[in-house]
């Protein structure tokens, strides 16, 4: 069981990081996929502003225990593969949606969520796997997505599991492209790598296990 008083405390621990890092102010994201609705609550008790979850059909099974809609919970950032048709499902559950990659998604959270806060994702790795658009296609979709009326905040990448340089080769290029077309949020960093990603000029990192404990398989 995941309480309160763990995550403050390891909150603590990955906050003094970042700082060891050169960022003591980065946004942390809790990436609570995987985890049951107490990850969540938890997560507010720590007093985390922003939570990250990946699968549609978990977030809405956690919303039905928890009730996102009222109350203050931190705002929710969907990170995980999306398929359109489970936009609909989710729209009114999620405050930024991290995972954009493809001119679909952006027409169809335009449509089922208008105005809304979006993040291009952004392939960085040389992993099929990771999820992402192609860098030469991102200043298209940001395009597209102002076209349709979101609010493009940054940008958001995965990097391989590899050795730092590539690590860190990713990360410098999502930064680069997230100085190039202007925008604010650049979304890189994970428990593995968030001090790569913080000396490469990170603005949030997203941390799960380093602030939950290990996922049950396939989280
Ligand atoms: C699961 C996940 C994370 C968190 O990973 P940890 O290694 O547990 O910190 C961050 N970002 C994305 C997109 C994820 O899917």
């Amino acid at each position: 069981m995941i309480t309160v008083e763990e995550v403050t405390a390891r909150l603590g621990a990955v906050r003094e990081r970042a700082a060891a890092a050169g960022n003591p102010d980065v946004e942390i994201i809790g990436v609570t996929k995987g985890h049951g609705p107490e990850a969540i609550r938890a997560a507010a008790g720590a007093g985390l502003r922003g939570v990250g979850e990946s699968y549609a059909q978990e977030l809405v099974a956690k919303d039905t225990d928890l009730g996102l809609r009222e109350g203050h919970w931190p705002q929710i950032h969907f990170i995980g593969r999306l398929q359109r048709n489970k936009v609909r499902r989710i729209a009114d559950l999620v405050d930024v949606w991290q995972s954009v990659d493809r001119p679909e998604l952006i027409d169809e959270i335009g449509k089922r969520s208008p105005g809304a806060q979006i993040m291009v994702q952004v392939h960085i790795s040389n992993e099929a796997t990771k999820g992402g658009c192609d860098p030469d296609a991102v200043a298209d979709l940001v395009a597209r997505a102002d076209r349709a009326g979101l609010r493009v905040s940054g940008l958001m990448g995965i990097a391989a599991l590899g050795p730092p340089a590539e690590v860190r080769s990713g990360f410098r290029l999502l930064r680069s492209l997230v100085d190039d077309l202007d925008l604010t949020e650049c979304s890189m960093g994970m428990s593995g790598d968030m001090e790569l990603a913080i000396e490469e000029g990170t603005t949030m990192i997203r941390v799960g296990t380093d602030l939950f404990g290990p996922r049950s398989p396939g989280g």
